[in-house]
């Protein structure tokens, strides 16, 4: 499995490739400059299983409906995300328009399962609400690569001030990635990526 990280947007939100050597890739969190993803794509010559989104902030959407219509495949996304991703209030100004819709009617909701698989790609679904109401950290098993979302960071946690969010929720969704095994690779939605063990140990919200 390999991971290709691109800072996009204004706010440098991180969309991820996920992808295996027969060239199938899941792109997670889309947030900005589909034309980079795109291009990146491209040049790996890879083809799109699925996109994946974390949650449904602005900044982690807005490249969604570009790519999906260049290079369409299956998006998933929790229903509780999906209710307000398009919404005029998930704007960001002046840095991101409200996201345009990607055609389709409704995504594959990532709270339906708990194990996930698109061209031979496998993941796990962790439900970690609070920092929106349907956000989810994505595992990929083999190697242990946790795609976190803005749920945790390096040294720090997800917000809780936006709407939707909720700190009790958060704290309960901390401690389900505190189960995970220490050598798990932590890549979050902004900043630099850690490790499980790194942040049981020295991050103040995963005490
Ligand atoms: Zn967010
Ligand atoms: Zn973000």
């Amino acid at each position: 499995m390999h991971i290709e990280a691109i800072p996009t947007g204004a706010f440098q939100e991180i969309c991820y490739i996920v992808h295996n050597d027969a060239k199938q890739a899941i792109v997670l969190d889309p947030g900005d400059d589909a034309e980079v993803i795109e291009q990146r794509l491209g040049k790996l010559g890879l083809t799109v299983a699925a996109y994946v989104c974390t949650h449904a902030h602005a900044d982690h959407i807005n490249a969604l409906a570009a790519l999906h219509a260049n290079l369409p495949a299956p998006v998933a996304m929790h229903s509780n995300d999906w209710a307000w991703a398009f919404d005029s209030a998930n704007q960001i100004a002046p840095y991101y328009p409200v996201p345009a819709r990607p055609r389709i009617d409704t995504p594959m909701p990532l709270e339906s399962a708990k194990d996930w698989e698109f061209s031979g790609i496998r993941f796990q679904c962790i439900e970690t609400p609070g920092h929106t109401p349907g956000g989810c950290c994505i595992l990929f098993p083999e190697p242990g690569i946790l795609i976190a979302g803005d749920t945790l960071f390096k040294g720090s946690c997800g917000r809780t001030d936006l709407p939707g969010g909720n700190p009790r929720q958060l704290k309960e969704s901390l401690n389900k990635l505190k189960q995970l095994p220490d050598d798990v690779l932590v890549f979050p939605g902004h900043g630099e990526d850690t490790t499980i063990g790194t942040e049981r140990a020295t991050n103040f919200f995963m005490q």
